[in-house]
């Protein structure tokens, strides 16, 4: 192993990943008055974060003035009602500085929406016109970082902490084939995302057969900030609850498709149904991994192909194969070449759309598009299409314990002085459940907190 101590990779704070919440604990720790330095191991800054839709869950803004004591009742209902609950207080807490914030830095939301488990429209949409949503906040925070200074290397990767007498003090990282040490005169904040991509993670910390779900997450997914806390005696927290299939996704491209939210129907071999699609898709994907050969089909009609091209989903989720024909007939005749029943899908395709002229979904009781929001349609217009899923995920929840400062917190409880973590890498928000929205949301109202912490100058003392 070669090693390099030269100057030049000493900063107050070290962050470990450039995804949303590693740029914005950039961006808050330069603002308190350090010097940062950001690794991040891929050749592009960004990680999870760009690739997705990036709605945000928050409350008490212009676009959704809910309170933030309905938003916390929704987030505990949503997480089962067994998490860390003073990390829920927080996020409500912090939701509408965060979304100064952001307006404060360019990104701007411009709608909202409804999902599951919601009671009022929380899930803040910005515009997709230029480009994706979590490109748009990478991006523009990106700006923003480097812009205060902020030095961001990427093909950096971090696999240790550094201590000094108990105290968190650097990284070892990996820069073109050099182990190098990275010196933290203040703080290191672990911000690497989560660990979709690691089959070892998944499969010891999963259930059986947990390994098969697609991971639809960037490539630095691989959990090493779990594992370098982990290193250091950090707490866990949640990590089995966290490992679920979260997206129906192509697993010839391993591409996202979610036109279910648009108005398809989810077939499984035998051509029938078998869930309420409005559903959580964490809720569809479970039970599509029930069927036999945990697979489906989305079924869905020209009208509905062009809605979900105009929603933020059809713009981050697509890529997929798409199956056309110009009647339900002659797609069942493509699926069955794909091993679906043929008459099933046929069967399935007129009893939807008798449902639908009646107005109730007897089998699914299905009564939106998504969650309580859009109204039914029938798969009417051709040509018709088709795309075939299996349970894919975009994150993973649970893992280092944090308090309310992102601290990381020993096995024992303690805080590991000097070391802070945010977003996905971090567990026990969530819990057991999850809200749409607050991956992301997560991520930056954490990030905020974890950079203004570890930007804090001398030791930081926790009661
Ligand atoms: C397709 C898709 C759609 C999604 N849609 C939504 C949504 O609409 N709303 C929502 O709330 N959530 C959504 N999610 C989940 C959400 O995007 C992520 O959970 C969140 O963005 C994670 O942010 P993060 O900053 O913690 O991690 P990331 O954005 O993954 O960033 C972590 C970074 O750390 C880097 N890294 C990893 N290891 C190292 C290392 N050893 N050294 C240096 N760098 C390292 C990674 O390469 C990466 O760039 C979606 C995810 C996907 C994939």
């Amino acid at each position: 192993m070669m090693t390099d101590d030269a100057a030049g990779r000493e900063a107050d704070v070290v962050i470990v990943g450039s995804g949303a919440a590693g740029l914005m604990a950039a961006v808050e720790a330069a603002d308190a008055g350090a010097s940062v330095i950001v690794l991040e191991s891929e050749p592009q800054t960004g990680g999870s974060t760009r690739l997705s839709g990036a709605y945000v869950a928050l409350c008490e803004t212009p676009l959704e003035p809910g309170t933030r004591e309905e938003l916390y009742e929704d987030l505990i209902h949503s997480h089962h009602d067994d998490c860390q609950e003073d990390l829920s207080r927080l996020y409500v807490d912090e939701a509408l500085a965060t979304f100064r914030r952001l307006d404060e830095l360019g990104i701007r939301f411009v709608r909202t929406f409804r999902f599951a488990h919601m009671s009022k429209p929380w899930a803040h949409e910005l515009s997709g016109d230029e480009m994706g949503g979590g490109a748009e906040i990478v991006t523009k925070l990106e700006v923003a970082a480097r812009t205060r200074g902020v030095r961001i290397e990427t093909g950096v990767r971090a696999s240790r902490l550094t201590a000094e007498h108990g105290r968190v003090t650097g990284v070892l990282a990996r820069r073109s084939g050099w182990e190098l040490a990275w010196r933290a005169r203040r703080g290191v904040v672990i911000a690497s995302g989560g660990f979709t991509r690691s089959p070892e993670l998944t499969r010891n910390f999963g259930r059986p057969g947990a390994e098969n779900i697609l991971p639809l997450t960037g490539q630095g997914s691989r959990g090493d900030g779990l594992v370098m806390g982990m290193g250091l005696g950090a707490g866990i927290a949640y990590v089995t609850a966290g490992v679920a299939p979260t997206a129906p996704s192509d697993p010839e491209t391993g591409k996202g498709a979610m036109v279910l939210y648009a108005g398809a129907i989810a077939v499984n071999r035998e051509g029938r149904r078998f869930c309420r699609e409005s559903e959580l898709y964490i809720d569809t994907c479970w039970a599509l991994l029930a069927q036999p050969g945990a697979v489906c089909a989305q079924v869905y009609d020209s009208r509905m192909r062009a809605h979900y091209g105009q929603t933020m989903m059809g713009k981050v989720l697509t890529g997929f194969r798409e199956f056309e024909a110009p009647t339900v007939a002659v797609l069942a005749d493509k699926l069955a070449a794909e091993g679906f029943d043929a008459a099933g899908v046929v069967a399935a395709v007129e009893r939807w759309n008798a449902q639908v002229a009646t107005g109730r979904d007897e089998d699914f009781g299905r009564t939106n598009l998504v969650g309580e929001a859009g109204e039914l349609l029938p798969i009417a217009e051709g040509p018709f299409h088709a795309v075939i899923c299996k349970a894919g995920t975009t994150h993973f929840n649970g893992g280092l314990t944090v308090d309310t400062t992102m601290s990381v917190r020993n096995v024992f409880g303690e805080v590991i002085p000097g070391l802070y973590a945010a977003g996905e890498v971090t567990g026990g928000f969530h819990g057991a459940g999850y809200m749409s929205g607050t991956f992301v949301g997560m991520a930056l109202i954490f990030g905020r907190v974890g950079g203004i912490s570890a930007a804090r100058p001398g030791p930081v003392l926790v009661a």
